[in-house]
């Protein structure tokens, strides 16, 4: 078991982080910006180290500050959570060059997942279904390519290879505009992402986002434990999240499933990590693969009972898997309202002093979150504040529950997004289920 681990993360992932090792008996190093001295894993954790001031690049993406802190410490491995350098390959490969565990999978693996072409490639390989399109980057021949887009058929989409955070991308309705967009979405490209190639896909019109979770050892082993519906978004950023998605049968739950945990045996995948799907008319399209936790894995924590992040610290520390696929039994319906500090109407960040702060209770709630009386939302980072998870019997139970937290819950002096998940937990749509990845905007009149 690893002996102690530093939590490259902050916020409500990094206390997440902080109690799977307390409950597994590991030491913590929690590291911090100058802006984020109070923040409630950073008095829990064993240790603690400032690395920086508040701006990201030179805190919490700082490599050489995160690798040092470990060193000072002694500790034997780097949590990084979600978000900041948890996909960047180079920062895990420095992580193990210099002699620590990567909790994540090998860098060689994130590295061909950050790299779309070479995702869809290694997935088809495995069997995974994916988007129709140009099977590899476009090149320069205008004519193959106006012959490709015809054969795909309209709308079609133009994606950046090196693309990500739902940037570098571009639909193309018709030939008029092909060539046009191509070469604007290269430019774009090689000046965003230091990298020109681009492909092409059939523009799904109205899908919804719907991922597996898997688990995967070094030994070879790889389970799923489901899916997840995302497609209540804004700006391509999730807002509730439920688990198991409605609609989705036993039946393709079990084929889709199999599908990903045999991508993982093949490509040598190690730890937790999701494959998202646009779900259309009945077809899957795997679309890409994120190689750490998600900020929306409780749902799925609370209907199979199996604790994600305790199981990438007992991959990472050599374990084989304590679970084959005929463990895993889906109990009940969760949902997970992401409570954002940002005003509900114009959705502006709304950082600055929680005077006072009462949690939700009862059976079936949970809640994520490091914020607390007295405690200052800054305004350099992320606004997501806290999750608020749901389960019950059934998705009715625990729509139910989480109306009834969403009304018992306060968070005085910022303005949060609390009134907007009240309004989507009663609108008629959602509630019926199945709504896709334009609802919510539509809604919000955007
Ligand atoms: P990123 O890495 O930037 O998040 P993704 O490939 O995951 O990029 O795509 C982000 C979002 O863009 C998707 O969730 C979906 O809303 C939209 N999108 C991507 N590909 C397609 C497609 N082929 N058809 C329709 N929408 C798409």
């Amino acid at each position: 078991m690893l002996e102690k681990i530093v939590i490259a993360n902050r916020g409500e992932i990094a206390l997440r982080i902080l109690r799977a090792c307390r409950e597994l008996g590991i030491k913590t190093v929690a590291i911090h910006s100058e802006a984020d001295r109070d923040l409630k894993h950073v008095r829990l954790a064993d240790e603690s180290v400032c690395i920086g001031p508040a701006p990201s690049i030179k805190s919490y993406l700082n490599t050489p500050a995160i690798i040092s802190a470990a060193e000072v410490t002694d500790a034997v491995g780097i949590h990084p959570g979600y978000g900041f350098l948890s996909e960047n390959a180079d920062f895990a490969e420095r992580v193990e060059q210099s002699g620590f565990v990567f909790i994540g999978p090998k860098a060689e693996t994130i590295r061909i997942m950050g790299d779309k072409v070479a995702a869809i490639e290694s997935m088809k390989a495995a069997g995974v279904p994916c988007v129709p399109g140009s099977d590899g980057p476009l090149g320069d021949d205008h004519e193959t390519n106006i012959r490709m887009a015809k054969q795909i058929g309209y709308p079609v989409i133009i994606k950046a290879a090196g693309g990500g955070g739902g940037r570098g991308m571009r639909v193309v309705h018709s030939e008029g505009s092909l060539l046009n967009s191509i070469s604007l979405t290269k430019t774009e490209a090689g000046t965003a992402f230091n990298n020109d190639m681009v492909y092409m896909e059939k523009y799904l019109e109205n899908p919804r986002h719907v991922e597996f979770q898997v688990l995967a050892d070094e030994h070879g082993n790889a389970i799923h434990l489901g899916e997840r519906d995302c497609s209540m978004q804004r700006r391509h950023q999730k807002v509730v999240e439920e688990a198991p998605a409605p609609g989705i049968t036993e039946e393709e739950r079990h084929r889709i499933g199999e599908r990903v945990s045999e991508a993982c045996r093949q490509i040598g995948y190690r730890g937790a990590g999701t494959f998202e799907f646009l779900y259309e008319n009945g077809e899957f399209y795997f679309i890409e693969m994120n190689t750490r936790v998600q900020v929306e894995h409780p749902v799925t924590e609370m209907i199979t009972g199996i604790d994600i992040v305790k199981e990438q610290l007992l991959i990472a520390s050599g374990e084989p898997l304590r679970y084959k696929q005929e463990d895993i039994k889906i109990t009940g319906h969760a949902i997970e309202c992401r409570i954002n500090a940002e005003d509900p109407k114009n959705f502006l960040p709304s950082p600055g002093l929680i005077k006072q702060y009462h949690a939700p209770g009862g059976p079936g709630i949970r809640v994520d979150s490091h914020i607390y009386n007295g405690y200052m939302v800054p305004p350099h980072y992320d606004s997501l504040i806290g999750k608020l998870i749901a389960h019950g019997e059934n998705r009715d139970s625990a729509i139910a529950r989480i109306r009834t937290a969403l009304t018992e819950i306060v968070i005085d002096g910022i303005k949060t997004n609390i009134p907007l998940h009240q309004d989507i937990m009663r609108d008629s749509a959602f509630l019926k289920g199945g709504t896709n990845i334009h609802y919510l905007e539509k809604k919000l009149g955007l």
